[in-house]
């Protein structure tokens, strides 16, 4: 066989990818396997921060996956990733809370790994990738797949041609922009009609002790809005940029670093998009380029105590106030009803409200809400088998086709499509 010709070339190095790759070489270890990635080591969810949910519906997309068989292919997710599982306590007490106001609070399986203990993680997965001949190559960009009669050719960096018999894309919501490149070129439809919307909420652990429970608590609200990704211990809101411009995120350090009192989270409403909307990810642009041209180019925090009182936050808002603290992630101190569109906002203050009522203090004054925080993964293309098949010799998965919105279901996807592979070639 030529050294440009593998029998599977996998686009990414993020969960999905891993979790296709190993069940690969598992199954068919005489396979010829080559992963691509642009960036140095593999990115998202696995590198930051790295909380690890092990429920359904936790994770995975609920159109293209059964309670069943998520939790057929959980147990191999937790195999190779070995988590260390976190305990809960009182779970009962706050779900009573919960459910009395029309929310519900999820039991989730859960393990954190944490950013600055992710990477130790990320290089054991590898290296046994690595041992088991599967080639790596990083710092390399996918610029085109095109499907050929017998596999398909991916080209690297404008230049390089490799070949495969098939190939498996995997790259994530950033490479949402190159994913619909390729199914337009190649024919293939798809429809990106979700996007979540939302702030992330930071505030000191006493105002949200619900963390010493619970380490992420995924409550559900009325009218699709959701906690999401709860960072605490060490824990800080981070920029992430997007385009030209930045949302924020966060994330925390693993349990055996000192803590800085903080905790935030996420608080998202997940949009449906109808006709004549056509693009979950111009909508997302344009409120995300709304935000930036507001926030001065940055996103924006306000304080709970100044948007109660239909205020703007300004710089002196965030001091040293006996009741405050400051901001990890210092953005453009402002209002954000000025960003937010306002069906959106009063959904997520009527959340917030709710989570006051089952965690009393929550929405204390000094509580900071930072904006925006949107997930862009929804880009669904038509899959023509239960295995994420696109056409005859390419398979989509992960966040970026929309088969996952974390890390064990983007894994779960992967082995989900290898199993396709092993099926048709075993
Ligand atoms: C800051 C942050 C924190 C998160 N925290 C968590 C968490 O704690 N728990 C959780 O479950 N989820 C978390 N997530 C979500 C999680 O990262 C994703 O659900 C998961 O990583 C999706 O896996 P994936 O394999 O589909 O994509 P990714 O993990 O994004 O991997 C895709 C890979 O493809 C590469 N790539 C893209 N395009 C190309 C190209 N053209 N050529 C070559 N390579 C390319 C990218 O560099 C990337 O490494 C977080 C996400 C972010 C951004």
């Amino acid at each position: 066989m030529a050294s440009d010709h593998y029998d599977v070339i996998l686009i990414g190095t993020g969960p999905a990818a891993l979790g296709a790759a190993f069940h690969l070489s598992d199954h068919l270890p005489a396979l010829s396997l080559l992963m691509i990635d642009r960036e140095r080591i593999c990115s998202g969810g696995l590198l930051n921060d790295c909380k690890q949910n092990y429920s359904y519906p936790i994770g995975f997309a609920e159109e293209y996956w059964t309670r069943e068989e998520a939790e057929r292919l959980l147990p191999l997710v937790e195999q190779k990733l070995q988590p260390v599982f976190k305990t809960q306590h009182n779970i009962d007490v706050y779900r009573r809370r919960a459910e009395r106001i029309g929310a519900t609070l999820y039991d989730i399986r859960q393990a954190h790994v944490g950013t600055d203990r992710s990477k130790l993680l990320i290089r054991r997965l590898m290296d046994e990738l690595v041992t088991r001949g599967v080639r790596i190559m990083l710092e390399r960009e996918v610029t085109d797949i095109r499907e050929e009669s017998s596999g398909a050719e991916v080209t690297l960096d404008n230049t390089e041609r490799l070949r495969a018999d098939r190939v498996i894309v995997a790259p994530g919501r950033k490479g949402f922009g190159f994913l619909q490149q390729v199914m337009e070129r190649s024919g293939i439809t798809y429809i990106d009609n979700i996007v979540d919307v939302g702030i992330r909420v930071e505030t000191t652990l006493d105002n949200y002790p619900i963390v010493r429970d619970y380490y992420d608590p995924k409550f559900y609200f009325p009218d699709g809005v959701r906690t999401f990704c709860t960072n605490s211990g060490h824990a800080r809101v981070v920029l992430e940029r997007y385009q030209d411009f930045s949302i924020v995120n966060g994330h925390a350090l693993s349990a055996e670093r000192t803590g800085n009192n903080l905790v935030n989270f996420a608080l998202l409403k997940t949009i449906g998009l109808k006709a004549p909307v056509r693009s979950g990810h111009q909508m997302a642009l344009f409120l995300g380029r709304l935000a930036h041209e507001i926030g001065g180019g940055r996103p924006l925090m306000q304080r709970v105590g100044d948007f109660r009182m239909g205020k703007r936050s300004t710089a002196e808002t965030f001091n040293d106030d006996l009741y405050s603290f400051r901001p990890t992630c210092p953005v453009t101190a402002g209002d954000l009803g000025l960003a937010v569109p306002a069906k959106i906002m009063r959904h997520i203050w009527a959340a917030l409200k709710k989570l006051d009522t089952i965690i009393p203090g929550v929405l204390h004054p000094s509580t900071i809400m930072y904006y925006p925080e949107i997930k862009m993964y929804a880009n669904k293309p038509t899959f023509i088998d239960h295995h994420f098949r696109v056409s005859d010799h390419l398979y989509m998965i992960g966040d970026g086709a929309g088969t996952s919105r974390g890390i064990t279901g983007a894994w779960a996807s992967g082995i989900r499509a290898a199993e396709g592979i092993v099926q048709a070639l075993g």
